[in-house]
């Protein structure tokens, strides 16, 4: 069986199983903890993981608050920036194509009297500047914007550095959900001034599940850039993410992110030529019937997205379970039709067509070559 759903989620990599297992057994102190070689081991080692993610990221280390993953840091910035900056304003701004971890916490801020609204996407799901731009010079300017930065169904990449900019020239803090790019699309936020807030996630790239980022910027002038903090108690991670950390996970995202870092160009080369050819091998097993709902352009590399006409995803995609893992779009929202593919102006029937196919730098091309030419 290959698997071809590396958008879902990704296999540990030996390298970061490796490093996490010593913080499992022998090194189970508690990094808040103090004095004692435990404690302090504990301690080194979060530290240096911390280093080890900013480095990917291009922030400094003081800037990365562990969370339980990218659900929890959209949510934490989310509230926290809504709660903590409602007497500026009540008005957030995100897309219709977003994560439903931004979208859902934008509906319960609703319930709570804030205003957001969903700028519309082109065919791609890339959001419309001008409509931003707008929003940012009228009388109800807004508190936040959160624009993902790659689609988790389609894979196009949203022109982050102008939204950025026109967020930083306005004044207007800019979040974005980059847990689809992180180790794909060259990330650098010390040269990307506007973005003020990022979540990721380690089990995209080859770490472990239950682990990732919310990256809160110092403000221009070298400030703590504060917001309301989601979970309240013994105030670790500077006050901002309350609970005993994650050792173990957070060490092994590090060594994810140190590899991600350190194979960036040959992870995107080989991407890049396991996308071709695996298209190549659909366009003529299925050119009758195949469509692509993705861009061929500022695109993640290494996600799919097809239409076979006529078709149905989940009985195709149950069909060939057994030598093949793909997804018919994104996992957190299976059970529900996409609110990605409505926004891009696809119908039912071209929803219940689509598959995604999301590649690993681990995919072996013989592996697509003889799998995919025996479905
Ligand atoms: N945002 C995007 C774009 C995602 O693809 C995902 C995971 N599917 C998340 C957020 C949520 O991440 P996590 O699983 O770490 O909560």
């Amino acid at each position: 069986m290959i698997y071809l759903d590396n958008s879902a989620t990704t296999k540990v990599a030996p390298e970061v199983l490796e490093a996490m297992l010593p913080y499992l057994q022998e090194e189970y102190g508690n990094p808040s903890s103090k004095y004692y070689t435990l404690a302090e081991n504990a301690k080194k080692a979060v530290e240096n993981a911390r280093l080890q993610v900013a480095q990917l990221i291009g922030c400094e280390p003081d800037e990365i608050v562990f969370t339980s993953g990218a659900t929890e840091s959209n949510n934490m910035i989310l509230k926290g920036v809504a709660d903590f900056y409602s007497n500026k304003g009540k008005h957030i701004v995100t897309s219709k194509v977003e994560h439903p971890s931004v979208i859902e916490t934008c509906k319960f801020l609703e319930t709570k009297g804030f205003k957001v609204t969903y700028l519309d996407v082109d065919q791609y799901a890339r959001v419309n500047i001008n409509q931003l731009q707008q929003i940012l010079t009228s009388d109800d300017k807004p508190i936040l914007v959160s624009i993902i930065w790659g689609n988790n169904e389609i894979g196009s990449l949203n022109d982050i550095d102008t939204i950025a900019s026109l967020c930083n020239e306005y004044n207007v803090f800019f979040h974005t959900d980059a847990t689809q790019i992180i180790g794909k699309v060259r990330v650098n936020l010390n040269q990307t001034p506007g973005i003020q807030f990022l979540s990721c996630s380690a089990h995209k790239l080859h770490g472990p599940k239950g682990i990732g980022v919310c990256v809160i910027r110092k403000h221009k002038l070298g400030f703590k850039t504060k917001i309301t903090p989601l979970f309240h108690g013994g105030g670790q991670e500077k006050e901002y993410r309350s609970g005993t950390l994650a050792v173990h996970n957070i060490v092994g995202f590090g060594v994810a992110a140190k590899i991600a870092l350190a194979n960036f160009e040959d992870n995107v080369k080989k991407l890049t030529e396991l996308e071709k050819l695996t298209q190549s091998i659909l366009v003529s097993k299925f050119s009758d019937i195949i469509e692509f709902n993705h861009d061929d352009t500022n695109k993640i590399p290494g996600l799919i997205s097809i239409r076979l006409t006529g078709v149905n995803n989940e009985l195709f995609i149950r069909k060939v379970a057994d030598k093949l893992a793909l997804s018919t779009g994104s996992a957190c929202s299976s059970t529900k039709p996409s609110h990605v593919l409505s926004a891009i102006g696809k119908d039912l029937n071209d929803v219940r067509n689509t598959i995604r196919i999301t590649l690993s730098p681990d995919t072996e091309k013989y592996e697509i070559e003889s799998v995919l030419k025996k479905i």
